[in-house]
């Protein structure tokens, strides 16, 4: 007999073990053990059973522990880890730990969740009325226990002593037990009134809960989606079975579970980054053994063991944060659709902005699409305006009528939001003498000027470096800072509306869930506020006051060379100016462009989805997805040299499926990262399945192509960008 292991390597294979050496009978797919590797001893998962190896028997070694009776894996957590492994061909050893707690993946046994309690066994159960009669306290405790087990506590308040209940186990009559947590889920607040939209979509979302459907949900932003999640997941509880809610974003929306936490008188559990390995551990557990009603979490929730699953939400499905982009790369989106159809539950993606994607597979049928056109409530859809810049004079980045504006908003009692996805004070440091620019020594890219603290930054490598007095190189004094950063805009903007609170919201300041919980409660009082923000402010916040969104700079991305730069604008558009007007008093986008009439500002003013059949017909016509499939092979080097070599052996010694067609390799957009060298190659093809199999011969070849140790190299497969 054969034990199958997936073990934490880099390796795409299995590895084959003998049973423990005195082991009878079989064993369950899914069990840890404790195995050998080279000189270390690792936690493994067995995969499966084999009656022979490729490998020489006798050389085989043993499993040094079974860690486990029964598999920790739930079987469609177990069946959606081994279809990720394969569909993102990742090593299912890295994969599978990710349905695992810390503590397990370190072969930890699994912690207990209930409260300690105790049990009569049925030999305690058979016993007559009174006995045992020679030992009343017992005979009590008996007869206390016939009524159903009682937590340990409760006992010892009863005043029933420890050695009246060691008596008891010790004579096989009772038995230590763990107690299930109170299962009767019910909804605490009542719902609002749903409107009809949206109670059409939670009508539909509850016709059939019991097999595999996704519903898109395209609501406009404050059009009440929170809502349909809610009651949908009333239902679900009040069925018994779990809720798991998928947010691109934790830690800054303290807001949505709040909202979740008061809507329902059930346990709800937000897994976030900040949370130590031991409650991590707990949540785990609980969440497996079906004492956790709902679990909140980011991307990696999605590999969370739920014993009773009913139903999954991926709010704001179309946000980048829920594809992983390095190490094993995943869309949480697509791995929690094939969950749902593996747990045979519906799966809800939500979003005012949905991707090409998503809604190419609504129009096909695939999914069941739902809208929300108005805002619910008070709110109503702010109203867009463009402000021509080209030729203007701009102070740290603004136009005079954008100032304006802001002016006449603050004075009228409201909140303004200015949107500058750039922190830091400069994007770069530049010599007006010599042509000098800070770049950064360890990538392709410049170190962004800070004012506070004062120094050069590199955003791709973390490098800081001091801030030069003079030119390094023409000792010039005249360093200037070129395209403005948050910090500017701040700085600017404190000394312009000196009467009002300025605060910059970016990932400089907002550094944990306390800061963006003060910031939100700021913003409740409903006082004159300005913030001035990075992307952070776009996602799903709920600012009632906010009546004025301005988009300093539109242009940045107008013209990105990659093939979602379109659609990223115009999702991140939709949803900033979303923040505007969702209260009482209508909002307004300003937006500062120096293209006034390119189709996708002019697309503002209609609906988001009617962008799309000509975001689609442009991808139909390049044969990128939804239409195609793409995927990548990525190498890092020490040389740029080395990594096209590597790639370009890999591309010859592959023989890739008809339908495809490889480009590159090329070297990637930032071409130096970290001092290391990246280049690619993009593999795209008429399907899925045929990117499957052109991937599977690209990747062989990759693993038997001889490298240096320093270089290395990932597969990408639904790549979010190709660039
Ligand atoms: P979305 O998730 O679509 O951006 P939210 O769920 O945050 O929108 O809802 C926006 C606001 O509208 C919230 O304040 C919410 O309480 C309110 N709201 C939602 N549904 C209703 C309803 N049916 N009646 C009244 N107010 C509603
Ligand atoms: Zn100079
Ligand atoms: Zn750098």
């Amino acid at each position: 007999m054969i034990w199958r292991c997936a073990v934490p390597s880099p390796l795409r294979r299995h590895f084959d073990y003998r049973p423990p050496a005195d082991w009878q009978g079989t064993v369950k797919p899914g069990v840890r053990v404790s195995v050998p590797f080279g000189k270390r001893a690792v936690t493994a998962v067995v995969v499966s059973a084999a009656t022979e190896s490729e490998i020489d028997e006798t050389k085989l070694r043993h499993v040094t522990a079974l860690l486990d009776t029964a598999p920790l894996y739930t079987e469609a957590q177990l069946a959606l880890l081994r279809w990720a492994a394969d569909y993102y061909q990742h090593p299912a050893g890295e994969v599978l730990p990710l349905g695992l707690s810390p503590g397990e993946r370190r072969g930890k046994t699994e912690r207990t969740v209930g409260e300690p309690g105790l049990s009569l066994t049925t030999r305690g159960q058979g016993l007559p009325e009174g006995a045992p009669h020679r030992a009343p306290k017992q005979a009590a405790l008996v007869f206390k226990l016939k009524q159903g087990p009682a937590s340990l506590q409760a006992l010892a308040t009863e005043g029933f002593s420890r050695n009246v209940i060691k008596a008891l186990i010790d004579h096989d009559l009772a038995t230590s037990c763990e107690l299930k947590a109170d299962q009767n889920w019910r909804t605490q607040t009542p719902p609002l009134p749903a409107n009809a939209e949206q109670y059409a979509a939670i009508d539909a979302i509850l016709a059939q809960t019991a097999t595999f459907a996704v519903h898109l949900l395209y609501g406009v932003t404050g059009s009440g989606k929170t809502e349909v999640y809610l009651q949908s997941i009333a239902d679900c509880l009040e069925r018994g079975q779990q809720a798991l809610v998928l947010l691109p974003e934790i830690a800054l929306t303290p807001q949505t579970m709040a909202r979740f936490e008061a809507r329902f008188d059930a346990p709800v559990v937000a897994l976030h980054s900040g949370m130590g390995d031991a409650e991590r551990d707990r949540v785990w557990a609980a969440a497996r053994r079906g004492s956790v009603a709902v679990v909140l979490g980011t991307r990696s929730a999605v590999f969370v063991p739920l014993c009773r699953p009913g139903l999954i939400v991926v709010d704001e499905e179309h946000d980048a944060a829920f594809v992983q982009q390095d190490g094993f790369r995943y869309s949480a989106r697509d791995v929690a659709i094939k969950r749902g159809q593996l747990e045979q539950c519906p799966v809800v993606l939500g979003s005012a902005t949905p991707s090409l994607e998503s809604w190419h597979n609504a129009e096909l049928g695939r999914y069941q699409r739902h809208a929300l056109t108005q805002r619910a409530g008070t709110g109503t859809l702010p109203r867009h305006h463009r402000i021509d810049i080209s030729g203007l004079d701009l102070s740290a980045g603004l136009s005079q009528e954008l100032l304006n504006r802001i002016g006449d908003t603050l004075r009228d009692g409201h909140q303004v939001l200015v949107f500058l996805n750039r922190r830091g004070f400069a994007n770069a440091l530049l010599c007006h003498d010599c042509g000098w620019s800070s770049d950064c020594t360890d990538c392709d890219a410049r170190m962004t000027l800070h004012k506070t603290p004062p120094g050069l930054h590199c955003h791709h490598c973390d490098r800081r470096s001091a801030l030069p007095r003079q030119c390094p190189n023409c000792q010039s004094q005249r360093l200037v800072g070129t395209g403005v950063g948050t910090q500017q805009t701040e700085a600017f903007l404190t000394e312009q509306f000196a009467d009002f609170p300025v605060i910059r919201v970016d990932s400089d300041t907002m550094t944990g869930r306390a800061s963006m919980s003060g910031l939100i409660s700021r913003l409740d009082s409903g006082d004159p506020v300005l913030m001035i923000g990075t992307q952070m402010l776009s996602k799903g916040h709920h600012f009632p006051h906010v009546t004025l969104v301005a988009v300093v700079d539109a242009d940045a991305l107008l013209f990105s060379p990659d093939f979602r730069g379109e659609e990223r604008l115009l999702q991140l558009l939709t949803q900033v100016g979303g923040r505007a007007g969702r209260d009482k008093t209508p909002g307004e986008v300003l937006i500062q462009t120096r293209h006034p009439e390119h189709p996708l500002m002019q697309q503002l003013d209609r609906p988001y989805h009617t962008a799309l059949p000509a975001l689609l017909s442009h991808r139909v016509q390049a044969g990128l997805p939804p239409l195609g499939a793409l995927g990548v092979i990525r190498c890092d080097s020490q040389s740029r040299r080395e990594g096209l070599d590597f790639l370009h052996q890999v591309k010859n010694s592959a023989v890739a499926a008809a339908g495809t067609q490889i480009i590159g390799p090329v070297p990637a957009a930032m071409a130096r990262r970290k001092n290391r060298y990246r280049s690619q190659l993009v593999i795209s093809a008429k399907n899925r399945a045929v990117l499957a199999a052109s991937m599977e011969t690209l990747v062989s070849a990759a693993e038997s192509t001889r490298r240096s140790r320093h270089l290395s190299w990932s597969v990408d497969i639904d790549p979010y960008e190709s660039l």
